[in-house]
Formats: C-alpha cells, sequence, structure tokens
C-alpha cells in the first residue's frame, strides 16, 4: 500500500505544478539586502530554522539574492557587518522557474544537483501594462518529495 502511494504519487509529477506546491511570498521568510548582521538580526535568522533565506531589495517580491545560514558561520555580530558585503562575498546564484512548471520537470533540474530552492515567478499580463515577471513564491526539493510520499 505504501509502495503504491509513492508510486502514484511519483506519476501523478507530470499533471502537479510549481504554483500548487509552492510557499507563497508572504509565508516566506526573507531579509532586506540593507540589513546589518547584528545580534538581533543574527538571532532572528536563526531562530527560523530555514536554511535558505531569500534576500530583497526595496520589495519582498524584488529577491536579489540567497543566504545560506552557513555563510554566517564566520560572522561575528559584534562586527555590525552589512548584509550586502556577505551576499557579494558568496554571490550564491538565484535559479528561477515558472508557476506553471510540471514537478517532474522541477524533479529533473533539482536532480541536477546544483540547486534545491527555486524562485517561483509568473508572468503577469492583467491590467493595461506590458506583461512582466512577478515572484510569487519559493519551493524546495523537500516541496518535491513532499508530494511524493504524501498519502491522501
Ligand atoms: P511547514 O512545517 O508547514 O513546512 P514551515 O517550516 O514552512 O512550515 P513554519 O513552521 O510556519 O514554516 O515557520 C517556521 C519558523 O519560521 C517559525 O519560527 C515562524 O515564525 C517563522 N516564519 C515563517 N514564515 C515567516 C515569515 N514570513 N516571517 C517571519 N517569520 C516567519
Ligand atoms: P534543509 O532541510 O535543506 O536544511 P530547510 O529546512 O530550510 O532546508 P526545506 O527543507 O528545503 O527548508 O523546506 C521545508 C519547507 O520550508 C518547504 O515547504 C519550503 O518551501 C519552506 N521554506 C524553505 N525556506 C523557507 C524560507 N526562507 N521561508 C519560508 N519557507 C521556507
Amino acid at each position: 500500500k505504501d509502495e503504491v502511494d509513492i508510486i502514484q504519487g511519483a506519476l501523478e509529477l507530470r499533471s502537479k505544478t510549481v504554483g500548487g506546491i509552492m510557499t507563497p511570498i508572504d509565508d516566506c521568510f526573507m531579509i532586506n539586502l540593507s540589513s546589518t548582521l547584528d545580534f538581533e538580526t543574527m538571532r532572528e535568522i536563526m531562530s527560523t530554522g530555514y536554511t535558505r533565506i531569500p534576500v530583497y531589495e526595496n520589495e519582498r517580491t524584488n529577491i536579489v539574492s540567497i543566504l545560506f545560514v552557513k555563510d554566517l558561520a564566520f560572522v561575528d555580530p559584534d562586527d555590525c557587518m552589512a548584509l550586502k558585503t556577505v551576499c557579494k562575498f558568496y554571490q550564491h546564484p538565484l535559479n528561477f522557474v515558472f508557476n506553471d512548471t510540471t514537478l517532474d520537470k522541477l524533479l529533473d533540474e533539482f536532480k541536477t544537483g546544483a540547486f534545491h530552492m527555486a524562485i517561483v515567478h509568473k508572468v503577469n499580463n492583467e491590467g493595461p501594462g506590458d506583461p512582466y515577471y512577478e515572484v510569487i513564491g519559493i519551493v524546495t526539493m523537500e516541496d518535491v518529495i513532499e508530494e511524493i510520499i504524501k498519502s491522501e
């Protein structure tokens, strides 16, 4: 029964999309690029338990970098270093994926091993202006795995 559920979950990856399993942007723990890595900020980051923290500039939909919690290993809170300095030093690449990408494709990308979190965007063509890419969430390998093993 368990194996059947997992196989079933795997087969359904082709009919499910990133938009359905992502963590919406409003539920993401993110940090402002202009932040200072003082004690309080570092404490807040650590307390979330997340390994990867999107970094935004001005607006939460404008993600410009990703901070890995391990990047903080050599940061002394007493130095009150600028987050920008740490982001510039590591320059972890950002990976984007469209909301209508199917989960089998997303899993293939994650399996290449280059990254385990992607930023979800969609083409927004509502309104009178030109269509634009709008960031709407994040998705990780964990979200895909959960979709495979979850029993209905
Ligand atoms: P799930 O177990 O459903 O996957 P999760 O791990 O994605 O949940 P939560 O359990 O809701 O996330 O939250 C984990 C920690 O991150 C909590 O301390 C929570 O307060 C904090 N947190 C989550 N989202 C935000 C946010 N948008 N801003 C600040 N803190 C957040
Ligand atoms: P890892 O397990 O690799 O240490 P993690 O525990 O930080 O990483 P994941 O296991 O990849 O996070 O994801 C767990 C859930 O939390 C997923 O639903 C993912 O979308 C969500 N998530 C990951 N990072 C964040 C974040 N910064 N803010 C809110 N949700 C997040």
